[in-house]
């Protein structure tokens, strides 16, 4: 977003935006509460300490805006909007417990982000905290932390007893130095909306992250393609501003409708404005609710856009007792972006793109979060695969499809080790997979033809580094356990 806008201002460096994932009871609340507890005096402004959705602490000078919805699902839901918050994710992992299916999640959904992780190991003041064993397990994430090697920063802490705070804090200022992060008073105003809804007294509230210029009462802003002028802007400590700059989160009233979390708040008429506008409002065609299929649809021209739009409910009214509708998440232009892929997996729908790209690590996401997102380059196509999609016939033959590997060529390493090269035709490789070997395409096998092999990916490689999982279109080295020496190429790989 920052080429969208010429840069005459001068740049200061703005305080981090940090938010706190992890697994449920590892003490994400009990962290921000305690950080809250001893870095924000309450009153300081003979105002009480108000929630709205994020707080600012200052720590050895230098300010930390921490947003307090703990969690991946906030994360995620503000990243499927577009309005990228925080800068850096706070992974709390008990220490007594070690990584668990959300900490992974919240892995996946910080890396998706790009958003650099700091490991805070909480409860290390109870019995059981065993910090090597879950910097062991964090490895085997890929999350690999200073004394393992890599670059994340862990901090040992306890929430409870307060220790290993102020290290963390420390880690954290550490980290954005590092990001560089800048801002310009000046700049065209850029917020992040972090909380709305409606209040029976104020009326509409919504709270917001200011990410670049300056927020000032009496603005003219714009969210999701609702226009306010801002009545009054409040800071997490009560105090009432005249005006909110680079990572401040205010509290703003004047909006008459609630925008959506995660949207972005720019200046009435900028030419930010097009980012905001609430393509991803719901639109529902048919009325039959039996079975709603959800979609996010891409294309590469508003043009070609209406007519695919017009294509898939044209299906649900021609249906006559159809017993479904259609809802789009969001209808827009561009190629497929993890936003896309986020938004559909919220609603457990799907992406379909007519003539337009699918970036490979948007292509992993999907994968990862298991995701149905196909690309056509002809309208027919796309209406009638969506169309047997409605009948419940067609996705089926894919979904079952685990992962499929076309090996193309094979190497044995100086230790004896066979290293398989292969293309990642379906579905995702991983590590530890159990898979089989068939010397003709998987989708032509039957019941009577066996398997030249059976047997499990003990290693998997991506150029030189070794990774947890490869998708679809992705090429990549495999290790097989236990050997299989016949292997060659032009054989193919099932997982099941
Ligand atoms: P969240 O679900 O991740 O937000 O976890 P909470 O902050 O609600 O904490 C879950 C439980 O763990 C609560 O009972 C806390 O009191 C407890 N807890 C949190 N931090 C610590 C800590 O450092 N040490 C100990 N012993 N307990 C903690």
């Amino acid at each position: 977003m920052a080429e969208k806008r010429s840069k005459t201002t001068e740049e200061m460096v703005r305080p981090p935006v940090v938010t706190v994932m992890g697994h449920v009871d590892h003490g994400k609340t009990s962290i921000l509460d305690a950080i809250r507890k001893t870095n924000v005096q309450a009153g300081e402004y003979g105002g009480i300490t108000q929630h709205i959705g994020a707080y600012q602490i200052e720590h050895k000078s230098h300010k930390i805006t921490f947003i307090d919805t703990p969690g991946h699902e906030a994360f995620s839901q503000m990243r499927a909007r577009g309005g990228r918050a925080a800068d850096i994710v706070v992974l709390v992992v008990a220490a007594n417990e070690g990584v668990k299916p959300q900490t992974k999640e919240s892995i996946q959904h910080a890396r998706a982000a790009g958003v650099p992780i700091i490991v805070a190991l909480n409860k290390m003041d109870t019995a059981g905290a065993d910090p090597q064993k879950v910097k062991q397990e964090l490895a085997q994430e890929g999350v690999m932390v200073e004394d393992w090697g890599g670059d994340v920063i862990s901090i040992e802490v306890s929430a409870k007893k307060g220790s290993g705070l102020s290290e963390l804090l420390d880690a954290i200022l550490a980290q954005s130095e590092i990001m560089n992060l800048k801002a310009s008073l000046e700049s065209e105003l850029e917020a992040v909306i972090i909380e709305s809804r409606l209040n029976m007294k104020k009326g509409v509230v919504i709270s917001a992250i200011v990410r670049d210029g300056t927020l000032s009462v009496g603005n003219e802003v714009s969210g999701s393609g609702y226009h306010a002028k801002v009545r009054s802007l409040m800071d997490d400590k009560g105090k009432l501003l005249k005006e909110a700059g680079p990572s401040t989160p205010v509290e703003i009233l004047g909006f008459n409708k609630v925008p959506n979390v995660g949207d972005l708040l720019v200046q009435k008429g900028s030419e930010l404005e097009e980012l905001t506008i609430d393509e991803s409002r719901t639109e529902i065609i048919g009325k039959d609710t039996k079975r709603t299929v959800t979609i996010v649809v891409k294309a590469d021209t508003q043009g070609t856009l209406e007519a695919v739009k017009a294509g898939l409910a044209s299906l649900v009214s021609e249906s006559v007792g159809a017993t479904f509708s259609l809802k789009f998440l969001r209808a827009s232009t561009g190629d497929i972006t993890d936003s896309d892929v986020l938004l559909a997996q919220g609603a457990k729908g799907l992406v379909v793109g007519f003539s337009v790209k699918i970036p490979g690590s948007v292509r992993d996401l999907a994968e990862i979060l298991k995701v149905q997102v196909r690309t056509y380059q002809t309208i027919y196509e796309l209406i009638d695969d969506v169309k047997e999609l409605l009948e419940g016939t067609a996705y089926d033959a894919e979904a079952k499809i685990k992962g499929r590997a076309q090996i193309l060529k094979t190497f044995k390493l100086p230790s004896g080790d066979i290293i398989a090269g292969c293309r990642v035709i379906a579905g995702v490789l991983k590590e530890g997979s159990r898979i089989y070997i068939f010397d003709k395409d998987p989708a032509e096998v039957t019941k009577e033809d066996e398997p030249l092999y059976m047997g499990q990916i003990k290693k998997l490689k991506k150029g030189k580094d070794e990774v947890a999982l490869v998708g679809k279109d992705n090429e990549c080295g495999i290790l097989l356990k236990p050997q299989f020496e016949e292997i060659k190429n032009d054989l193919w790989i099932e997982v099941r």
